[in-house]
């Protein structure tokens, strides 16, 4: 998207097709408007808060953009609780598709008709002194006593350098570019990752009859269903998705972790890697490595599989303990056998010629890294991840909103947003100003390019690298 679109931005600007911001001043920025910015403007709005929402593209961009065309949610439709907006469709217990979550976001927008400025990239975010912020973009400067970062959970596609390796003739992409089989040319792909996006992509091309390699990690699985309900719906009463990040003694291990792989396409169901196995599908181990044409994986296929069964098995110990001890009625079901073993020979290293294999793309779906490059302060720990406390970060007047497990499960999800926003909004309001402050730019982090900060606004300034 490249035109800048403002609306309602009462008080402050004519609506324009191209507006500049310079000059601008709100009580609270929010830059970025997905869930999490547009539920911070809800509760901004609410508290009768100035404000504008800065989104670089079109409010609810990764949702419209970089999904695959059969996407579906994973967690349930009743786990969209955006604030004073929550899923009041027919089917609570169903997954949206794609296009329903982007009318969702739509329909959330036109509930309270937020002040949003789509178009605008914030590009430096600086402190000034006084205790204020200046936010650059690239539609002009404005300044806010307080700043909301709701740039989003997975923002940076990863992809390892070891893809360089590949042969021309591979077609290559990232999962935020897949979007069907079809866009893949004709032949056997290889979907490398077995995370959320990597397990769902690789069984979207199995059922469109593609043949698949799927170079598998350690990421864990959890069961669709069990008991007669949802996974979803007992962890929710055990009060696994409400428990806040402070009551593990793992902080650093919880909030990196992996997320379960399952489905929630027509209908819901479990992603069994196993079963693909059985149709035809090419598991492997992890990518180890590339050389002339020939791929490499690790002889790890079996623990990974076991892990994950592990996993989603010990799930349904602790859902079986919670129906156990309240004396919960519900029905009785079979532990599943694993329906596929790998041989012996799976142990071992293995190689795979692209070629002979017939693979002519690669699916990498290896994650995200975050940029945090633009925010000129020094609030990051070594691996470039914000110090905060619920969201509120170690500059005063900072905040973060949407980030994995930034207070609990929910967090980086519809599901706990709205929540994670109310606890800023009261923060916001706590230390709200209500005066004018001191003008001037004051640097607090990285390394200005010449010694006067006011002298080197148009220059190149390199910023401390914060990308994990
Ligand atoms: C494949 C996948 C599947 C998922 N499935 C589920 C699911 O089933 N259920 C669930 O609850 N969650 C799911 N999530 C997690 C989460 O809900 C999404 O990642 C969601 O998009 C997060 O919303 P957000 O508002 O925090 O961030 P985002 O949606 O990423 O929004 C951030 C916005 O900020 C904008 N932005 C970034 N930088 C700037 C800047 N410098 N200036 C201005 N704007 C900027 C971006 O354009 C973007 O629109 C999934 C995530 C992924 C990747």
């Amino acid at each position: 998207m490249s035109a800048a679109r403002l609306r309602l931005v009462p008080d402050a600007l004519p609506e324009a097709d191209d507006p500049r911001l310079d000059g601008l001043h709100r009580s609270v920025v929010v830059v970025g408007g997905g869930q999490a910015g547009l539920s911070m403007s809800w509760w901004l709005a609410d508290r009768g808060i100035d404000h504008v929402v800065l989104e670089a593209d079109r409010a609810g961009h990764e949702w419209r953009d970089r999904r695959w065309d059969s996407f579906s949610l994973v967690t349930p439709n009743w786990q969209c609780a955006l604030p004073g907006f929550p899923y009041d469709g027919g089917d609570p217990d169903g997954f949206m598709v794609r296009d329903e979550i982007v009318e969702y976001l739509e329909k959330f927008v036109a509930s309270f008709e937020p002040p949003l400025a789509e178009g605008v990239r914030a590009e430096r975010l600086r402190a000034r002194t006084g205790g204020t912020f200046e936010i650059v973009t690239d539609h002009g400067t404005l300044t806010a006593d307080q700043v909301v970062v709701a740039t989003g959970p997975y923002q940076v596609p990863r992809t390892p350098r070891i893809a360089e390796r590949l042969p021309d003739s591979i077609t290559q992409l990232h999962s935020s570019e897949y979007r069907n089989p079809d866009q893949l040319p004709e032949g056997a792909v290889l979907v490398v990752g077995t995370g959320q996006s990597g397990s769902q992509i690789a069984e979207d091309l199995h059922l469109a009859g593609r043949t698949v390699h799927l170079a598998t990690g350690t990421a864990p699985r959890v069961a669709r269903f069990y008991r007669g309900r949802d996974c979803v719906a007992w962890l929710s009463d055990m009060g696994t998705y409400t428990k806040g990040i402070d009551q593990f003694s793992d902080t650093e291990a919880v909030r990196h972790k992996t997320n379960h792989y399952v489905t929630g396409r027509d209908g819901g169901r479990d992603i069994d890697l196993r079963a693909f196995a059985l149709e035809g599908m090419a598991l492997h181990g992890r990518l180890a490595g590339i050389a002339d044409g020939r791929v490499r994986f690790g002889g790890e296929l079996r623990a990974n599989l076991d892990g994950a069964d592990a996993v989603s098995e010990g799930i349904k110990d602790s859902i079986d303990a919670w129906i156990a001890a309240r004396g919960i009625d519900a029905p009785a079901e079979e532990r599943r056998a694993p329906v596929w073993i790998p041989g012996p020979e799976y142990d071992e290293p293995s190689e795979l010629d692209l070629a002979a294999a017939g693979i002519t793309s690669v699916v990498w779906s290896t994650g995200y890294g975050r940029d945090n490059r633009w925010i000129e302060l020094p609030i990051f720990d070594g691996r470039g991840y914000p110090t905060h406390d619920r969201g509120v970060s170690s500059q005063p007047g900072l905040y973060f909103l949407g980030l994995p497990w930034q207070h609990t499960w929910g967090s980086g999800r519809f599901s706990g947003v709205a929540a994670d926003a109310e606890h800023l909004v009261g923060e916001i309001a706590r230390t709200r100003r209500t005066t004018a402050v001191a003008d001037g730019l004051h640097w607090l982090a990285g390394t200005p390019s010449s010694t006067h900060p006011l002298d080197d606004r148009d220059e190149d300034w390199v910023a401390p690298r914060t990308a994990s």
